[in-house]
């Protein structure tokens, strides 16, 4: 860290650098944070966790692309762009123990001078944020917004380690679920019926009714063509 080597480019303060300057030199950096150093996100990890303060590694790039003014010229703009990867724990919930959620962002940003600017930006592209830039700009800050933004709607095991039928269903029924439109003989000691209580089946839960709606809607469209 005594010399400085052109090439690289240098370090940045990812708390505080010109983006406008790195954009407009095509610099990159790269670095990691800590779930400790962003305290929205900190609070979306429970308490109960194995580890509240999980690492992301970002890279950061800056370009410039030609873009047609008002003036009918074209001029050079600033560009970002953001690479996150990482995991944080979170509360699972539909079984509320905690569980790793990863987190792969790529982003690409516009950068303007000011929020006047932002506003006025023609979004004619879904991929592409506009961001007001600054001489002091805040990477860690937008690293913590993109985390926020990427969370799960209901964040959720893809599958819960242990959700048991009881909870589920609100009876241990272990013959309840049995019955299918043509088993006439409810005695029978059929061994392959054992079988059954594993699946989806017979299976009362509160997501069966809704699966149900969701079949019945589909209504024969193709049918009248007129
Ligand atoms: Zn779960």
């Amino acid at each position: 860290m005594s010399q400085h080597s052109g090439k690289a480019g240098g370090l940045i303060d990812p708390h505080a650098f010109d983006v406008f300057e790195f954009a407009r030199s095509g610099r990159q950096a790269a670095g990691a944070v800590r779930v400790s150093q962003l305290p929205r996100m900190l609070n979306e990890v429970p308490a109960d966790a194995p580890d509240r303060d999980t690492l992301f590694t970002w890279q950061a790039e800056g370009a410039t692309q030609p873009e047609l003014q008002d003036d009918g010229t074209e001029a050079a703009q600033p560009y970002l762009r953001l690479a996150l990867h990482g995991a944080a724990w979170l509360e699972c919930q539909r079984c509320l123990a905690p569980y790793e959620q990863s987190f792969d962002i790529e982003a690409a940003y516009r950068l303007v001078a000011s929020e006047e600017e932002a506003e006025e930006f023609p979004l004619d592209e879904d991929e592409l944020e506009v961001i007001v830039g600054s001489r002091q700009f805040d990477l860690v800050a937008l690293i913590e917004e993109e985390l926020l933004l990427s969370l799960p709607l209901v964040p959720k095991h893809d599958v819960c380690p242990q959700v048991h039928e009881s909870l589920v269903s609100g009876a241990a029924g272990e013959h309840a679920s049995d019955l299918s439109e043509d088993e006439s003989e409810s005695d029978s000691e059929d061994p392959t019926s054992e079988v059954a209580g594993e699946g989806d089946a017979g299976k009362p839960n509160p997501f069966a009714a809704l699966e149900a709606l969701k079949r019945g809607g589909g209504e024969d469209e193709g049918g009248k063509k007129h």
